[in-house]
């Protein structure tokens, strides 16, 4: 078994198995030994953990997860990848592999077989493509999660983590936040991947939130409400939500919800925080009873 992590063993195994990488998986395969221990170490691994990889690729990350934890399941959607695993991670005997593309995957399932329901860690350098979803997926379907570590493009990192009144700002740092704590560990540049990606990256840890830090009557009406918001950034929030077909109410109406709120019928989505878009959310529901 060849140990991966830096350019001349990765070099050897695409070689080995005439790998062509294929643009359409964003793959890029992680090649600096400092950058793989830092995320084993921010994902906090240990032996009692069982971990879910999205997209291994050739193993690289996969071989430093079954040194640190109980157990592993990595699922990897590109057939060409398959015995490469097998040949890289032959050694281990706590590793799964799973030929699946990571969006048809029932993960509640898994975590109720491999773990018996018990939150899981998900750790993953992930393809760019499919951050949003696979991120709003775990959340939304309530798997049991502990925490998600990811390297994720840098903007997008960023928008995970900031607060309004930010260019960045926006549903998904809403959606993150309300979920999970997020924290930025690590910058990586281009040079740690083969091949080089475009864009900077950064290594994102997202720790589940025990109960969710604001008082909400109905998530799916505060989410449909911030997605509203941001859909249409340049207008009012009072614009912005009169065009938004869920909610049934008059702009009138809508405009008595927002100075309920306590601002400005002016204001624009983008500056409201979690706890307000929570207390609108409320508000509007509470006035759509009648
Ligand atoms: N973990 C490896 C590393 O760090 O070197 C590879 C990371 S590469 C950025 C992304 C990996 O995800 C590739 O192996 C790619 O084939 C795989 N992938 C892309 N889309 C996927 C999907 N929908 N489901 C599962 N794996 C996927």
């Amino acid at each position: 078994m060849v140990v991966l992590g830096n350019p001349k063993n990765t070099i050897q195994v695409l070689q080995k198995y005439n790998f062509n990488f294929q643009k359409k998986f964003g793959q890029n395969f992680l090649i600096d030994t400092r950058i793989l221990e830092g995320i084993i170490e921010a994902a906090g691994v240990t032996d009692q953990d069982f971990v879910l990889e999205i997209g291994p690729g050739i193993g690289t990350m996969t071989q430093y997860l079954c040194e640190a934890a109980r157990e592993v399941v990595a699922v990897e959607i590109d057939a060409n990848l398959i015995p490469i695993l097998q040949d890289t991670l032959s050694a281990y005997d706590n590793v799964e592999v799973i030929h699946e593309d990571i969006l048809k995957v029932d993960i509640n399932r898994l975590a109720q077989e491999r773990n018996g329901g018990r939150p899981i860690k998900v750790v993953a350098n992930l393809p760019y493509y499919i951050t949003t979803p696979i991120i709003m997926g775990l959340f939304e379907s309530h798997v049991p999660i502990d925490s998600i570590t990811i390297m994720v493009q840098k903007e997008v990192a960023d928008r995970m983590q900031v607060g309004p009144g930010t260019k960045d700002y926006g549903a998904l740092s809403l959606a993150v936040q309300y979920y999970a704590k997020p924290e930025i560990v690590l910058n990586v540049p281009p040079s740690c991947f083969m091949p080089q990606p475009k864009v900077g990256s950064a290594v994102i840890r997202l720790t589940r939130h025990e109960k969710v830090p604001v008082d909400v009557n109905n998530e799916k009406l505060m989410f449909q409400i911030i997605r509203a918001s941001f859909n249409q950034r340049r207008k009012t929030l009072a614009n912005g939500l009169n065009n938004f077909p869920r909610i049934s109410l008059g702009k009138e109406q809508i405009q008595e919800c927002i100075e309920e709120l306590g601002v400005p019928v002016t204001v624009r989505g983008e500056a409201l925080t979690l706890e307000q878009f929570a207390a609108l959310s409320n508000i509007i529901e509470r006035k759509m009873q009648g």
